[in-house]
């Protein structure tokens, strides 16, 4: 499976709700397999994903119709926890960033995201 970094944070907030119907059925079957308890193979990749595959504001490779902002969420999400465009497994990856990730972190990533006050990132990735 593809996962862009800041992904690695949405797919423990997610909650059920997405930008479409296929969005939110690909989302479904993607965080099924994560949180099965299954260690998952993941390829790292600092660009359009498995999640972006059905999302309508994927407007080509490595172009969503929000670029400059996602692109940020990534690159904060790489420099805060020094990852590298590379094979993981994803449930070693959210052990790390639960272990290191502080409330100021989560919140610098997520600014200007219109899921962050209405999913349970913070409950789920913070524990609050
Ligand atoms: S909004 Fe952009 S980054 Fe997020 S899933 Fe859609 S295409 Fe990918």
């Amino acid at each position: 499976m593809d996962l862009r970094p800041h992904h690695l944070l949405c797919t423990q907030g997610y909650g059920g709700k997405g930008y479409s119907g296929e969005f939110v059925e690909n989302m479904n079957r993607l965080t099924d397999r994560l949180r099965s308890g299954e260690p998952v193979s993941i390829r790292l990749k600092f660009s359009t994903d498995d999640l972006c595959t059905y999302c309508p504001h994927m407007l080509g490779e490595d172009f969503c119709r929000t670029n400059e902002k996602v692109k940020r969420f990534d690159r904060k999400v790489v420099e805060y926890f020094h990852l590298e465009e590379k094979e993981y497994i994803y449930q070693e990856l959210v052990e790390k960033i639960r272990k290191e990730i502080t409330p100021e972190m989560l919140a610098d990533i997520c600014a200007g995201c219109s899921w962050y006050p209405v999913s349970a990132c913070k409950e789920k990735i913070l524990g609050i």
